[in-house]
């Protein structure tokens, strides 16, 4: 499915053009004209990256980021802060607050469209069609197939993709939340969702056999993938 951006802007006219450039080049847009508009479209379902006007009416741009980033199903979503001010300092708090990145208005949309895919192909590793191993385990997303020392594994859909989020990430940590949001795309991950996330990682494991044991499981915290 063509990834999702979340425009929140308050200038019809801009946000009418970024839509337009969004879509023309495939991408699927909501829109949100103010933070808690933008609070409002992320809890109905979350985005793939927000593109996020820093001055906005009420809450602004800045306030907005912190409050997706104290999410844990928002706060590894790409933002791409869009900044009228050609003061550096509210470009780097914008930054170090976790935009992933920030275009000074005026922007040329041209510029916007790059921005946005280069966030989404560094944010979305795991759309990556190109086949992944480790620890003996092969998994081929354009062939949506799984081997474990060449012998194929029969996943179910959520367990193939469960597998695909922790090995495109191996060595690292993904906490219930970024699964049950990457995997199932729930925005809020109450304590029985994360529950769902443990039920399909133990099958998940049991299917991978020996190879089960490369899912570590990181206490109170989440599960790794160890390729090593
Ligand atoms: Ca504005």
């Amino acid at each position: 499915m063509a990834p999702e951006v979340l425009v929140v802007e308050d200038e019809p006219d801009i946000q009418a053009l970024i839509v337009h450039h969004l879509t023309r080049d495939g991408f699927r847009c909501r829109t949100a004209a103010d933070g808690a508009e933008a609070l409002a479209r992320l809890r109905s379902g979350v985005p793939d990256l927000v593109v996020l006007d820093l001055m906005l009416p009420g809450m602004d741009g800045l306030e907005l980021t912190r409050r997706m980033r104290a999410e844990p199903a928002w706060a590894g979503l790409p933002i791409i802060m869009l900044t009228a001010k050609a003061d550096e300092v509210d470009r780097i708090v914008g930054l170090e607050l976790g935009a992933d990145d920030y275009v000074a208005k005026p922007f040329s949309p041209k510029e916007l469209m790059a921005r946005v895919r280069a966030v989404l192909r560094r944010a979305r590793p795991a759309d990556d069609a190109r086949a992944i191993s480790g620890g003996g385990v092969v998994l081929d997303p354009a062939r949506h197939r799984v081997t474990v020392a060449g012998v194929p594994s029969e996943l179910t859909a959520k367990e193939f993709y469960l597998l695909h989020a922790l090995m495109a990430a191996a060595g690292r940590v993904l906490t219930r939340e970024v699964l049950l949001n990457r995997v199932w795309g729930y925005a809020h991950a109450d304590t029985i969702e994360s529950r769902t996330v443990d039920v399909h990682v133990r099958r998940l494991r049991a299917k991978l056999g020996a190879a089960g044991r490369r899912i570590a499981t990181v206490k109170s915290v989440g599960y790794r993938f160890e390729s090593e």
